[in-house]
């Protein structure tokens, strides 16, 4: 469903990815950990196109990322040919980041309704439907200065999933919650991949999460993976000494 195919992207002098070769597959949940700087961040920011590589190619579904083909090969996309791309990625980031002067549903609808063409009463269908997934059918219309950490977390989930992705991806979203919420927001999460079969790259700090949640976990050590394996693998037997130090330094 996703393929990096030795992507590099630099700031300046400075390579945050090297050369990077990763697949993910359709329905399998991988997580990225790794040290501060290391380019977790960056790989989510590459597939959601926030930033231009500088070489190789990422593709989505099968198809490049932000190149179509043209006869003899492949040219930058047209805008048409990105939003189709970008349409098949769903994000949700650690500061939530909803609409503050729309309520739970608006937010919900309001990709659906602008972007999508939908009528206002299937978007508020589609809408109510995944705010009753993430379990916040009683607070649709409440706006997020009124909701809990857990609860915004839960609302951006379903406003990401009105758009229908195919892939999504979860930038640290359990990092500003209190610890108490982080079990609804966890649950969520193994409610989507139980029962939509989406295909989900995840960065994190919490060893616990990525341990409970992933099919596989890649370590990320200076913008390439050191390391990678199934949870039990990675955690239980590491390898690598840099992946064994960084283990035993966040325990
Ligand atoms: P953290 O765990 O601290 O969030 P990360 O592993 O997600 O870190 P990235 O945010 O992907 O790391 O950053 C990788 C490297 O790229 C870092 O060295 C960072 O300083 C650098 N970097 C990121 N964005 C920019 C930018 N816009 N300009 C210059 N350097 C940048």
């Amino acid at each position: 469903m996703v393929s990096f195919r030795k992507v590099t992207k630099s700031y300046g002098n400075l390579v945050v990815m090297d050369s990077l070769d990763l697949d993910i597959a359709e329905g399998e949940m991988v997580t990225i950990i790794g040290p501060s700087g290391s380019g977790k961040t960056t790989v989510l920011r590459m597939l959601m196109t926030l930033e231009t590589i500088n070489g190789g190619v990422i593709y989505v579904d099968g198809k490049p990322l932000t190149h179509m083909p043209d006869g003899n090969g492949l040219v930058h996309a047209n805008d048409r040919y990105l939003r189709r791309m970008r349409s098949k990625i769903g994000m949700c980031f650690q500061h939530f980041n909803l609409f503050p002067h729309m309520t739970a549903l608006e937010n919900c609808m309001e990709g659906p309704v602008h972007v999508l063409g939908l009528s206002k009463k299937e978007a508020r269908e589609r809408s109510e439907e995944l705010l009753a997934m993430v379990g916040m059918a009683d607070k649709r219309n409440q706006h997020p200065s009124r909701l809990s950490g857990g609860q915004q977390q839960r609302v951006a989930i379903a406003r990401a999933m009105a758009m229908r992705p195919k892939v999504m991806l979860f930038d640290e979203v359990t990092s500003a919650l209190d610890p108490e919420v982080i079990g609804e927001v966890t649950n969520v999460i193994r409610k989507l991949v139980a029962e939509h079969h989406l295909t989900m790259l995840m960065v994190t700090h919490q060893m616990g999460f990525a341990k409970d949640i992933s099919d596989r976990v890649c370590f990320f050590y200076g913008g390439r993976i050191e390391e990678q394996g199934a949870p039990e693998e990675l955690f239980g037997n590491p390898r690598r000494e840099r992946t064994q130090q960084f283990l035993s330094a966040v325990k």
